[in-house]
């Protein structure tokens, strides 16, 4: 039996980070081999049926990838992608749209939309918009002797380009919130763009984040997806897609396939050895040009490299990396008929038809009651059902050609999803939430929550709620760490730059060669951002001269080459 293995390339995890990067370097000619701990691919993108006929998603649901160069990079519907997503065709974003509050329905009005057209670069010609949400998401951060300032940070060079009477020094010390009061008329609108912000990435009420949360929202709407559940199969759907396209160009993928150490001889990465109980026979694994990490950064320096190679003090600001992020409690109802709102909150036509929602966004003060509990206090809400902050997708959004539920004569809509706090920190402990009884009430509660609005969710019509923690989502995924959705804390202490320790935020690791990180826990900007990690990662490992890419790739136009390295933009 063969007992060990070399390829230029070895990838701790299959999550979509590690999956992503693998097929660029493949697609690069290199020879690739991930492996995953678990018995399927895909980390936290999955589908599941628990019950024949009925999909759920547990964790990711919307596609924040639409402004990614991967789509063309990848081409990744010659692997299967499929999107109701026409670039030919206008979207209509002059259609009356409504935000949920407790009195009911609150029209989003002219200057809203043209406020956050005008702040996301949407007035400013085709190219604007997108190059909004490259230069914030798809572009490394700068090499760490260049001094950031508001000439290169790169979505500053986009609005002085595209948009200068929006262009200010200030935008760099703004939250969300001031930029929005700035430009945005009602307050319901401005507290769900901050809410979806909260729930996607940089936070809508953090300071020197205004712009990264701004595109953290503007990155899963219409121009840059023509609906945020739009991939055919949902966000699993692309995962297969991803992971077909670096099959196709020869990456091997290993499954129960347990990494736990990386080897460092010399000070440089040269392979893995994977845990006793592996299903792969060739326990070690040697890597002739990289290993990167696409699992979480606690586990990957504190047990796969460990003390031996790593200086104490290193070891414990990875150990402080703070985790503060946020949960998402997720939760699925199964019923006999369709939701049905009630009467101060159904649509006019012709949107009468229960698409989803996001409640309670009434007002900052509800806002910043959700943020206590959550971020500040750390315990399981102490709110009223009415006041919890929630958002959902309904049924009605998915790809009608493949449904979530097939069953006959039956309906699931979900996730509803709300932020709880992390169960790490929870003053509680770990398990607060997930104590005997206390999920059923976490399930009525968001139940009650949801019955604001949908009038049938009686005894008579609700099948079953299937619903999961973020303890549940941890056990599911290895690849979260604490139950933390998004990993880290989000906010400017831990974007660009400074993510996850200045010293990481390139992808590589000082002091050993030949290693490089890009799990959403180590990286930037992290995994909402989708295809963001492997593209990045990309400008490090070709001026590392670890990836030689073919004429099919370009870099970020604002990338900073490392002095004396093969700039990126040249290959
Ligand atoms: C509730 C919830 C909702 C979300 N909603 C969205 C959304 O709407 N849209 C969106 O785009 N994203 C969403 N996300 C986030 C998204 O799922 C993650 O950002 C993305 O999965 C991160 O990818 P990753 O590859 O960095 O990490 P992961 O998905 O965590 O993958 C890491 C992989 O590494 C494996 N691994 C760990 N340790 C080892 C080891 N020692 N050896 C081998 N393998 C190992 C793990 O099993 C895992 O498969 C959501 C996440 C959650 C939890």
């Amino acid at each position: 039996m063969a007992t060990e293995e070399t390829y230029d390339v070895v990838i701790i995890g299959a999550g979509h980070n590690g999956t992503t990067t693998a097929a660029y370097l493949a697609k690069c000619g290199l020879s690739v081999c991930v492996l995953e701990e678990r018995p399927e691919s895909g980390g936290a993108q999955e589908t599941v049926e628990p019950l024949a006929g009925v999909r759920i998603q547990p964790h990711a649901i919307a596609n924040y990838g639409g402004s990614a160069p991967g789509w063309e990079q990848l081409e990744l519907w010659k692997y299967g992608f499929r999107m109701d997503w026409d670039p030919n065709a206008t979207v209509e974003l002059d259609t009356d749209r409504y935000i949920f509050t407790r009195d009911g329905l609150s029209r989003v009005t002219d200057q809203d939309k043209m406020g956050w057209a005008k702040i996301a670069c949407m007035l400013a010609g085709e190219d604007a918009f997108r190059d909004l949400m490259r230069a914030t998401f798809w572009c490394p951060p700068h090499p760490p002797d260049v001094e950031l300032n508001e000439n290169n940070i790169p979505f500053m060079q986009v609005y002085k380009q595209h948009q200068p009477d929006v262009w200010t020094r200030e935008l760099l010390e703004m939250t969300m919130f001031d930029l929005m009061d700035e430009y945005l008329e009602t307050e319901p609108f401005k507290v769900s763009q901050a809410y979806i912000a909260l729930s996607s990435g940089a936070h809508g009420h953090m300071e020197g984040v205004a712009i990264p949360a701004l595109c953290s929202a503007a990155t899963v709407m219409p121009p840059a997806v023509a609906k945020p559940v739009a991939a055919r199969g949902n966000m699993h759907g692309y995962f297969h897609a991803l992971i077909r396209a670096a099959i196709a160009h020869g990456a091997v993928f290993r499954t129960c396939c347990p990494v736990e150490e990386i080897i460092i001889s010399n000070g440089r990465a040269a392979g893995v050895r994977l845990r006793d109980d592996a299903t792969w026979a060739a326990k070690t694994i040697w890597a002739r040009k990289a290993v990167i990490s696409a699992a979480h950064i606690k586990p990957t320096f504190l047990d796969m490299i460990g003390p031996r190679h790593l200086d104490a003090g290193f070891l414990q600001r990875i150990k402080d990396l703070s985790l503060k992020g946020g949960s998402l409690y997720m939760s699925h109802y199964l019923t006999r008929d369709e939701f049905r709102y009630r009467d101060k909150y159904r649509l006019p036509p012709p949107k009468d038809a229960f698409t989803g929602a996001f409640f309670n966004m009434e007002s900052r003060e509800i806002y910043f009651k959700n943020v206590e509990n959550v971020l500040g206090r750390q315990e399981n809400l102490t709110l009223a059902p009415d006041e919890a902050m929630w958002g959902m997708v309904a049924s009605s959004l998915y790809d009608p050609t493949n449904p979530q539920c097939t069953r006959p004569d039956r309906h699931i809509n979900g996730p509803l999803w709300m932020m709880v706090p992390t169960p790490q920190y929870n003053v509680d402990g770990m398990t607060a939430m997930d104590k005997a009884d206390e999920k059923k009430k976490w399930d009525e509660f968001m139940r009650a929550s949801l019955a604001c609005i949908v009038e049938n969710l009686d005894d008579d019509n609700l099948i079953r709620i299937i619903s999961d923690s973020p303890l549940e989502q941890e056990m599911r995924n290895t690849g979260m760490l604490g139950g933390s959705w998004y990993g880290i804390r989000c906010d400017r202490d831990q974007w660009w730059n400074e993510r996850p320790l200045p010293e990481l935020a390139r992808y590589r690791v000082p002091g050993i060669d030949g290693l490089y990180l890009a799990h959403q826990s180590a990286a930037h900007p992290g995994g909402l951002c989708l295809m963001a990690v492997g593209y990045n990662l990309m400008h490090i490992l070709i001026e590392d001269e670890v990836a030689d890419p073919g004429d099919w790739w370009y870099a970020s136009p604002w990338y900073i080459p490392e002095e004396g390295k093969r700039p990126a933009n040249a290959a």
